[in-house]
């Protein structure tokens, strides 16, 4: 307790009943935490996380406690941190933490050096800042980490350079390549958390309007998908020619961001990309346009051309969005300062989506603690077996039954010597 730094922890009580309440739509994170408890796998562990601190983290946190880890958490998001969650995650539920909502860039860095301090043998990330602080300014504390998880498209890739210029010095698993981990959280996730951060900083009505979603990923798929749902009509940008078929298949309208602009009442990018929409972008767009971000940190859209641009600007028109009034008069809406709307405007995903994510994040520390001294310093993928595990047991949480191979049909699927 002493060594946090949250924002106000008489907030505690409000954060336990909400942790709470996501814990009941985590019934796989639950089930592990019930069977950490009893086999102890993650024992005398230290583990530092640098992640979104929401109720769905603070369930994660409390089965590697289960499993025997101390933690320590910084957020991967100055703008994501719940409060109340920090404040229950240090008073009630022993963990140390390093986040407070709203904090500057300086404070985001120092939170992140924080819980390097407490010399973690693991390490969780989303996004690779807190691996990429240890690489460039911790070096002296690389020595002591066994492995670690990475949670987010993005992150993957950042690792997979390191990997590749050989910079990277300790073995990481790329969580978020698994199926159960970015077939729903990036796709369900993302698509349902982003709309919802949307309509709660606008309250905008979604059905009739021209929604524009840049990249058409895991991410965007899922945007464009609840979007339609909605009754918006959805234009996809994309850089992929492959990607931008499916979406034409999909029955999307595809055009570049340049076209695009001109017509869009809201605009979503979800890329992982810089400069998505930029000042040539803002040039032509409608009166009101509104501007979200639910792809990587703030880069997407260029919000210092939009502050070059704006003649005025008029912060909190409601919670969580900015007006950028142009010298033409015409008023561009930008919410939460660019970075993540989901997490930041609204709660990120629902429980029942990170359920699986930190399921697979839960089994594959246990797995690292095991396993870490057959592994070199490179990107993994998270084992099978856990991949399927977590489905399994999301499906029987939910009474879903599926069929099971005959041996017929084992051997048929496994010879080549069947004809037609
Ligand atoms: P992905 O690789 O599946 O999709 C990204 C897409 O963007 C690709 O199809 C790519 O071709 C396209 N793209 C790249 N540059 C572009 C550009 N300039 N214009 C248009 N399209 C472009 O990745 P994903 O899993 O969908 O993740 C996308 C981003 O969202 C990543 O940064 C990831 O870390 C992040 N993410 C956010 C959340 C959230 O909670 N908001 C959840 C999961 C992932
Ligand atoms: N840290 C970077 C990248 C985050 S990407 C940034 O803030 O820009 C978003 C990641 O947040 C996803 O991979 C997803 O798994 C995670 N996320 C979404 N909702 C969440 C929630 N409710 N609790 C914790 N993490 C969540």
């Amino acid at each position: 307790m002493d060594t946090s730094d949250i924002a106000d922890v008489s907030l505690a009580r409000d954060g336990v009943k909400r942790i709470e309440w996501a814990d009941r739509a985590m019934p796989v994170l639950r089930r592990i935490r019930q069977r950490f408890a009893a086999e102890r796998p993650l024992a005398g562990l230290r583990i530092a996380a640098c992640m979104h601190v929401t109720t769905e983290t603070a369930n994660l946190i409390r089965t590697l406690q289960a499993g025997g880890a101390s933690v320590a958490l910084a957020a991967s998001n100055p703008l994501s941190t719940q409060d109340d969650t920090a404040a229950a995650l240090v008073a009630e539920y022993g963990a140390q933490v390093f986040a407070r909502a709203g904090i500057d860039r300086e404070g985001y860095y120092r939170h992140i050096h924080q819980a390097l301090d407490t010399r973690p043998d693991l390490v969780l990330d989303d996004g690779c800042d807190l691996v990429n602080t240890l690489h460039l300014e911790r070096t002296d504390l690389v020595e002591g980490v066994l492995g670690g998880c990475e949670e987010t498209t993005t992150g993957v890739i950042r690792l997979h350079q390191m990997a590749r210029e050989g910079a990277l010095r300790f073995p990481m698993v790329a969580v978020n390549d698994t199926a159960t981990k970015h077939m729903f959280d990036n796709r369900y996730g993302t698509g349902q958390s982003t709309l919802d951060g949307i309509i709660r900083a606008t309250n905008t009505l979604l059905a009739g309007k021209t929604i524009v979603v840049a990249g058409f990923g895991y991410c965007g798929r899922g945007l464009a998908e609840r979007a339609r749902g909605m009754g918006a009509r959805v234009v996809i940008t994309e850089i992929d020619p492959v990607k931008a078929l499916d979406a034409v298949l999909q029955g999307f309208t595809v055009a570049p961001m340049a076209e695009a602009a001109e017509v869009g009442d809201v605009f979503i990018t979800a890329t992982g990309n810089r400069d998505v929409i930029t000042a040539e972008h803002f040039a032509v767009m409608k009166d009101g346009a509104i501007l979200a971000n639910s792809g990587h940190f703030d880069v997407e859209i260029d919000v210092r051309a939009l502050a070059d641009l704006a003649v005025e600007v008029h912060r909190d028109v409601r919670p969580q969005a900015d007006e950028y009034v142009l010298a033409d008069g015409r008023r561009l809406v930008l919410l939460a300062e660019g970075r993540l709307v989901n997490l930041a405007a609204a709660e990120g995903h629902p429980a029942a989506v990170m359920d699986m994510s930190f399921a697979d994040q839960a089994l594959t520390c246990a797995w690292l603690a095991r396993e870490h001294q057959r592994l070199t310093p490179a990107v993994y993928q998270v084992p099978a077996e856990i991949d399927m595990e977590v489905a399994r047991l999301k499906l029987a949480a939910m009474s879903v039954r599926i069929d099971t191979l005959t041996p017929e049909q084992q051997d048929y699927l496994s010879s080549w010597q069947h004809g037609s």
